[in-house]
């Protein structure tokens, strides 16, 4: 079964936030945002469910310095899911639980990357 690594957070950036807990947990954000954008990767337009805030490196706002989430009880689904499923996979530990080798992981890293940033350039290209 799938765990995540002790302490890591890698993968947590600019993510997408169901807007309902985005605006109920604010006063749990630990870096400041830059600016809160209302959009839904899925249909690439405005949202008024979902919002990306923003933050100065990328990190998301809710990633804790000892690496934990502030609002683990109610995080959203893509971080529930993350590592779990093939289509969002963990760098570090296949869907199985088992630790990856150093040329999956420069890979995944390297495709996360990848990832992370398209999904910035469409945000900003809204
Ligand atoms: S899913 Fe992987 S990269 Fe993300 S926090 Fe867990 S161990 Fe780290
Ligand atoms: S909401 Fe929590 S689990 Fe999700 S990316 Fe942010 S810090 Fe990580």
């Amino acid at each position: 079964m799938f765990q995540c690594k002790e302490d890591c957070g890698k993968c947590c950036t600019v993510i997408p936030i169901p807007a309902d807990v985005f605006y109920a947990a604010t006063d749990l954000m630990q870096r400041p945002i830059t600016k809160v954008i209302p959009f839904d990767l899925n249909t690439n337009r405005q949202s008024k469910t979902q919002v990306f805030p923003m933050t100065e490196d990328g990190t998301c706002t809710f990633l804790k310095t000892d690496k934990h989430c502030a609002i683990y009880k109610i995080r959203p689904t893509i971080c529930r899911i993350t590592g779990t499923e093939k289509r969002f996979p963990c760098p570090f530990i296949d869907e199985n639980g088992v630790a990856r080798n150093e040329g999956d992981i420069k890979k995944l890293e390297e495709e996360m990357t990848e990832r992370i940033t398209q999904r910035m350039m469409q945000i900003r290209n809204s």
